[in-house]
């Protein structure tokens, strides 16, 4: 079941667009099947869970961090997590970079929006977004090289595209920065197994799904 829910969303995703299987829950023989069936990114929202599970996999699967990140769970996340997705503080920002400094690591990130700016919402409020990358790429061991977003809960798929769309347009404006800067940035994170349809017509180029691959958790 697993492999064909993964083969068959591999087929519909445009060129260009990965797949990262969010695993959070699931056992570490579910995750193996969707990495045998052709996942190549799997995101995790929780760092201990995380640690376990990835100890069997194949080094080339890529591990992301998709869940809120808290200070004390930075130190092991640093060394077993390839990129955080979900950087959105400046505070956040300087535990980050001075873990990485110990182990002589520099971090990708990705920086959370909260697009739809809803209160209680982890990620920084989109007009704030582009002064907070420029922020984030002061720090020395960190390197921002896109943005994330979850946009608000919506019963109808469709009523997420304004959010989704409005993220994009962010994207966009720091990529013409960071031409100029020399930077690299090349990652937009959006939609689940809901709206990761909505998500890749709206420009996103990794769609974080967990339900529409594994089943009700
Ligand atoms: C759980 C989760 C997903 C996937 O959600 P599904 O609805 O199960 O596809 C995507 N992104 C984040 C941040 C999640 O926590």
């Amino acid at each position: 079941m697993i492999k064909q829910r993964v083969k068959e969303i591999l087929e519909e995703l445009p060129l260009g667009v990965e797949l990262e299987a969010a695993v959070k829950k699931r056992t570490v023989v579910e995750i193996q099947e969707a990495v045998d069936a052709g996942v190549r990114i799997i995101g995790e929202n929780y760092v201990q869970e995380a640690q376990a599970k990835f100890m069997c996999l194949d080094r080339k699967v890529r591990r992301h961090l998709i869940g809120n990140l808290q200070k004390n769970k930075v130190k092991l996340a640093v060394k077993i997590f390839d990129v955080i997705e979900t950087l959105d503080s400046v505070a956040l920002a300087c535990v980050l970079d001075r873990e990485c400094a110990k182990i002589g690591k520099v971090m990708p990130v990705l920086v959370e929006v909260n697009s739809a700016a809803e209160a209680r919402k982890s990620g920084v409020l989109p007009q704030n977004v582009e002064e907070v990358v420029d922020e984030f790429r002061r720090f020395k061991n960190l390197k921002p090289v896109g943005l994330m977003t979850m946009g608000p809960w919506v019963k109808n798929p469709r009523d997420i595209r304004p959010f989704f769309r409005e993220t994009k347009k962010i994207f966009d404006r720091i990529k013409a920065g960071t031409a100029c800067a020399g930077g690299e940035w090349k990652y937009l994170s959006m939609g689940m197994s809901d709206t990761y349809k909505v998500a890749y017509e709206e420009g996103a180029n990794i769609v974080r799904v967990g339900t529409a691959i594994f089943g009700r958790r």
